[in-house]
């Protein structure tokens, strides 16, 4: 018997339409298509962004946006759920202590947990107003892999396809991506398409978004499992930041480059970023080494370095495109365009998705 529940295809298998198919499968209100050109169990790969990095759940300065507030805070509770020791998905997460610094004034935050504004004298002058809470890293390898057990157990339907203008699903279901016609056994048309193509809204055709561009960041990944926590710099001269994972490995990810397509890492980030990365965390040197001469302190933290790489993700001039309209009968949802908070906007973004589809249009 044909599933009776409205047919929602999501397009693009980052991390949020990954989060948002799990959502909307789990909620048992629908049955859930995810279609990717790129799929999480695919090899580090450029064509997409959830991937070769981590993620952390970081200080926003967004709490008098209550939209964004709101967002941000289901998306923390869930995933601070997920974390807990006794939740099956508490190998994906490090929770750990974090100082954030920043040049202006940091409003308290409601959401992190033991949020504390430092004090002048705890400041670091040269790194700006710092704070310092609780939060967590997100190991996307496992946390992707995860997700995406999670949803196909739950019944929900994974397909590998590249599409290039929007209508083709909306008219052609995911009948498109099997053999036959739109008039075979699987041409079930959907009540709802869910775009969160990250980067690919840029591109493909019905959707064109011109004001997402690319923003490419580099990252470093050490073995240093003595650090047990974290901290960043966000700055308009500087931006960096330092996490530890739980497999005692740490994740320096440095400056962000706007309208950056370069799609490998420099060579000579290592001789940028490590420098960085040692002034703001001294203790990223090797305790053997703390008392050598430069030379060796250098050789000795290089040799930490596990791999290197970049990323480019998606930041959309002008915010985050979270909206529903109507193209046709069917429902279309646009979820892009969140930049560096798309982890941090997860689960609170699928919410919305979620009542966008049962909630009627006003
Ligand atoms: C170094 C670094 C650090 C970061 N730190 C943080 C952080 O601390 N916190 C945070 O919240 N975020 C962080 N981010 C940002 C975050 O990782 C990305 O923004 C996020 O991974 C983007 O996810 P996404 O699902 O929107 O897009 P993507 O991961 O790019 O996925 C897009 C999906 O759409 C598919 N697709 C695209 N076009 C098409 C098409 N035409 N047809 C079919 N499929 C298509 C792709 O194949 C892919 O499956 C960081 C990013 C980097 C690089």
């Amino acid at each position: 018997m044909a599933d009776p529940r409205p047919f929602v295809i999501v397009v693009g298998a980052g991390v949020l339409g990954l989060t948002t198919a799990v959502r909307l499968q789990k909620s048992s209100r629908f049955q859930v298509a995810l279609v990717g050109e790129v799929l999480p169990s695919d090899p580090i790969n450029i064509r997409w962004t959830t991937g070769l990095t981590n993620s952390i759940f970081v200080h926003s300065n967004h709490q008098e946006d209550q939209w964004m507030h709101r967002v941000e805070q289901e998306s923390f509770d869930h995933l601070w759920a997920m974390s807990e020791p006794q939740s099956d998905s508490a190998y994906c997460f490090t929770c750990y202590q974090h100082q954030e610094y920043r040049s202006l004034p940091i409003q308290p935050n409601r959401t992190l947990p033991l949020f504390a504004s430092l004090s002048s004298a705890q400041d670091t002058q040269s790194l700006g107003i710092g704070c310092s809470f609780q939060t967590l890293c997100v190991d996307y390898e496992k946390y992707l892999a995860f997700l995406l057990q999670d949803f196909l157990m739950d019944g929900g339907q994974v397909i590998r396809g590249s599409i290039r203008h929007i209508d083709q699903v909306i008219e052609g279901g995911t009948a498109i991506f099997h053999e036959g016609t739109r008039h075979g056994r699987e041409s079930r048309t959907p009540s709802a398409v869910i775009v969160c193509t990250g980067f690919g809204s840029r591109f493909m055709a019905g959707v064109e978004d011109r004001d997402v561009c690319p923003v490419r960041r580099e990252a470093l990944v050490l073995k240093a499992p003595w650090i047990t926590t974290g901290v960043s710099v966000e700055r308009a001269d500087m931006s960096i930041w330092i996490a530890p994972r739980n497999d005692g490995q740490v994740i320096v990810a440095g400056n962000p480059t706007f309208n950056d397509w370069f799609p490998k890492h420099h060579t000579s980030t290592r001789t940028t970023l490590l420098p960085l990365a040692v002034e703001l965390c001294p203790d990223l040197v090797p305790l053997i080494a703390r008392d050598a001469s430069q030379e060796r302190r250098n050789e000795s933290i290089r040799s930490l370095i596990v791999s290197e790489g970049c990323d480019i993700f998606d930041s959309r001039a002008g915010g985050p495109r979270l909206e529903s309209t109507l193209r046709g009968s069917t429902r279309l949802v646009f979820n892009y365009g969140h930049g560096a908070y798309a982890l941090q906007r997860s689960w609170g973004c699928a919410l919305q998705v979620e009542r966008y589809l049962t909630e009627p249009i006003r």
